[in-house]
């Protein structure tokens, strides 16, 4: 059962109806499912039971970083994949265990390296030389030992946008093959690191299982031949980037992916480590929002909504796909008419989507963009002085407000003025 789903004509989240919330929060406003995120949670660790594959799934939290989010999926048993020292303090914040925590991204600061190093995390995924030393420095000027991945890349083509691909040798991400040998050595070299995990991350929203098979098989591989050669690892990451449904995509089912890890696991012995962001959390939320105006132009109709790009930019930068449903359930016989969904904000680019054939819609309606709960809250800003979207967690018949709508003085006041202006 979808945690999404029309009941006596009002869609529902869970047990509760979506339009309530609208009365009581307003729009637009995320809103996420305790149920569906633990149930993606548990459906992947299932999955990989199943295929005798053992292992620590790592949320990425970069794909929704709610305080409440890391925490239901952490209760559920999840580590965390961090990119930034924000995003450690909050899964620290969170609870989530530092043993379970791994540490990626191209950039890393020293002074992020030492806030993972000071709480204990299990791996830093390296991906560069200057990153290794600088690596090496913090932890040698803490007296400790810094536990090190290093991010491969395995030059495969994830078959997914280019903004989000990031296993192709042109990508500014991992360490290619041919040269993961020189960083074995001057790692040995360097003091305070061990070495003890490989990671791949291919790019996000994959839809067929063939990329993730060549580049596993590439990074096991490699780990055989690291480990003949008696570099002491221990653990293997395979990364995120399992797809989800957002239109007719068929991602490849848990079972084809999780068979892809046993395959490449054949004969080595080393603990897993996933990173799923999206999958965990995609299909767990939607964006509500209120119809203004409906516009008819020459020979276009438009629906000018109150959530706009600032709320939730995937459509503007991926051309992204997002299912649009009136929280009133249309009759089954009633006709379509083709509408533009656009935002208020003073960009064409603020466009939901083109062309979408939908029911009557009238001002004041109110529509649910679906899948919005990876890449939505986390992405939004606040351009053209809009007030952030609130979000909203339900469970059960329960909800909770789990980051608030700020006022305008609060966002206005962020502003400081110069001592020659306040004058
Ligand atoms: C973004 C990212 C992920 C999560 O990707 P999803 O497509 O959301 O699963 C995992 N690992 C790394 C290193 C990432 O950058």
């Amino acid at each position: 059962m979808s945690a999404f789903e029309y009941r006596h004509g009002q869609l529902h989240v869970e047990d509760l109806p979506l339009e309530n919330i609208a009365q009581e929060v307003g729009t637009p406003f995320f809103c996420y499912s305790t149920q569906a995120m633990v149930n993606a949670y548990n459906s992947f660790s299932d999955a990989l039971a199943k295929a005798g594959v053992k292992g620590t799934i790592c949320y990425a939290l970069k794909a929704n970083s709610n305080q409440s989010v890391i925490q239901t999926l952490a209760k559920a048993g999840a580590g965390a994949d961090v990119v930034s020292e924000g995003e450690l303090r909050r899964a620290l914040e969170a609870g989530v265990d530092p043993k379970k925590i791994v540490f990626a991204g191209v950039g890393k600061k020293p002074s992020e390296m030492a806030v993972g190093l000071k709480a204990g995390i299990l791996q830093f995924n390296v991906e560069s030389l200057p990153e290794l030393e600088a690596l090496s420095a913090v932890a040698q000027k803490m007296g400790v030992t810094a536990p090190v991945a290093f991010r491969i890349n395995p030059d495969v083509d994830a078959k997914t946008h280019a903004k989000i691909s990031t296993g192709k040798a042109e990508n500014k991400f991992g360490i290619d093959i041919p040269s993961v040998r020189n960083f074995v050595e001057q790692a040995k070299v360097l003091p305070n690191i061990a070495v003890e995990s490989l990671a791949v991350h291919i790019g996000s929203q994959l839809t067929d299982a063939s990329p993730f098979k060549d580049a596993f098989a590439r990074l096991a591989s490699l780990y055989k031949e690291l480990q003949n050669a008696g570099l002491p690892l221990k653990r293997i990451d395979f990364g995120g980037g399992l797809g989800i449904q957002y239109k007719d995509e068929t991602p490849p089912d848990l079972s084809e992916y999780a068979q892809a890890v046993s395959e490449a696991m054949q004969g080595l012995d080393a603990e897993c480590i996933f990173e799923p962001g999206r999958f965990l959390v995609g299909n767990a939320g939607v964006l509500v929002t209120e119809t203004i105006y409906v516009k008819d132009g020459t020979n276009r109709r438009f629906l000018i909504i109150d959530a706009a790009m600032n709320d939730l930019i995937r459509p503007s930068l991926y051309d992204a796909w997002h299912d649009i449903t009136p929280l009133k359930q249309p009759d089954a016989n009633t006709s379509l008419t083709p509408c533009d969904i656009v935002g208020p904000i003073c960009e064409s680019g603020d466009t939901f989507a083109t062309q979408r054939p939908l029911p009557e819609i009238a001002a004041g309606d109110l529509l649910a963009m679906e899948s919005a709960g990876a890449y939505g809250a986390v992405m939004a800003s606040s351009y053209n002085t809009r007030l952030n979207a609130p979000e909203i967690l339900v469970k059960g018949d329960q909800y909770a407000i789990v980051r608030k709508r700020v006022d305008y003085d609060t966002l206005i006041k962020q502003d400081i003025l110069p001592e020659w202006l306040s004058k």
